[in-house]
């Protein structure tokens, strides 16, 4: 019979800040209720409950990823109910157990299909509390892997019309495009997050938004307007302002290794966000794949357009980008984890998740020395289990 309470025991803890060598976490139901640094041998008498030997692992507040495609050969624009609880499942085993399932540059009506069959999944694995559309609404000069037929300028009602299906939580646009400025105004009037990138727009253009209250940058340095001296555009936009939030793609392809030392130098990971962008071909071998309509090749991991060779979303798993920022910055994991969890969490107003502290939702991922993860929890749930 299962137990109300689960204790998680002897396992290194890391939250933003802190780092425990050895403790326990207890769980009630879906919360976090208490810490309890085993080597102060103060743990109390604690109540009934289940107990999973953490020896050896590290404890760390499960993964948010706002920015994902797919996986396991399934993208959300497919429109299939199995391909999501499948992509559901899949992300469990990379330590996710938040996600903003990503849309693509697609019509209106493979947006309604995709939205429909996000509402009908079986909530088995992940939680998807809401969708980041990415586009329609970006610039066909930094296009990048987006569809250029679908293309079309910024459109609240559309937006709504989609909400009206499966909540949106963050959209990714091109504030330069007709109206843009203004949509970006209107989205966070309706409570969803604007996010800028596949732009042109230099640094006064941003400006107008941020001082609207626009706060976030997608895919950071990845199809937007690089840092010049007399633009610093949206690259040195995001640099600038330690108030906005910069998603990383943290593969050691999308961005170099000097990129994601600056980022984490200037902006500190409480303003950065990891993400996957990743495409079908995530947690599947090299190969030949679809993206939004347009034909990918997948060799050594790198997802490129077939024609052209832009990059084209990642196989990127959340675990393997926190691995590699570890590896390229030196920093101490409680020094970087914000970035795979409480960012993300904050950016789009996420209450009660990215720590592992008493009263926090019971989100946690534990892995291995070598960033493995060997169990996810979901709600004080195990869902996952290598
Ligand atoms: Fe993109």
């Amino acid at each position: 019979m299962s137990q109300a309470y689960k204790l998680i025991k002897n396992c290194r803890i890391v939250s933003p800040g802190l780092d425990i060598p050895r403790g326990d976490i207890l769980i009630e139901g879906t919360r976090i209720a208490g810490i309890y640094d085993g080597t102060a041998h103060n743990t109390p008498a604690l109540p009934a409950h289940e107990t999973i030997d953490g020896e050896g692992f590290m404890a760390l507040p499960g993964f948010v990823d706002v920015h994902c495609h797919g996986r396991n050969s399934h993208d959300f624009c497919d429109a299939s109910e199995e391909g999501v609880n499948e992509i559901g499942l899949g992300k469990l085993s990379e330590g996710v157990t938040t996600l903003l399932p990503t849309t693509l540059t697609v019509s209106e009506q493979r947006l309604c299909d995709a939205l429909s069959a996000i509402r009908r999944y079986n909530n088995r694995g992940c939680k998807m509390p809401a969708i980041h559309l990415e586009g329609p609404f970006v610039n066909p000069a930094m296009k990048g892997a987006q569809n250029p037929d679908h293309i079309r300028k910024p459109d609240a009602a559309l937006v709504e019309r989609l909400n009206a299906i499966y909540p949106i939580g963050k959209i990714t646009f091109a504030p330069e495009m007709e109206g843009g400025v203004a949509f970006s105004d209107t989205m966070i009037r309706h409570g969803i997050t604007p996010s800028i990138t596949h732009s042109c727009a230099g640094y006064s253009i941003f400006s107008a938004c941020h001082e609207h209250g626009l706060r976030n940058l997608s895919h950071f340095c990845n199809q937007m307007t690089p840092l010049h001296h007399r633009d610093i555009g949206l690259v040195g936009a995001g640099l600038l302002h330690d108030d906005v939030y910069c998603e990383l793609i943290c593969d050691r392809i999308h961005i170099c290794d000097e990129m994601i030392r600056l980022a984490f130098k200037v902006k500190g990971a409480e303003h950065i966000i990891l993400i996957t962008d990743a495409m079908s071909a995530a947690g599947m071998p090299d190969g030949l794949y679809d993206l939004g309509g347009l034909d990918v090749v997948v060799k050594d991991g790198a997802a490129r357009l077939k024609e052209g060779g832009a990059l084209a979303g990642s196989t990127l798993k959340l675990n393997v980008a926190l691995k590699n920022v570890l590896e390229v910055t030196g920093l101490p994991l409680s020094s970087l984890v914000a970035a795979s969890s409480l960012s993300a969490a904050q950016s789009l107003g996420l209450q009660g998740i990215g720590r592992i502290e008493q009263g926090y939702t019971a989100d946690i991922v534990l892995l291995d020395s070598n960033m493995e993860v060997e169990k996810t929890f979901v709600d004080g749930e195990l869902r996952f289990a290598k």
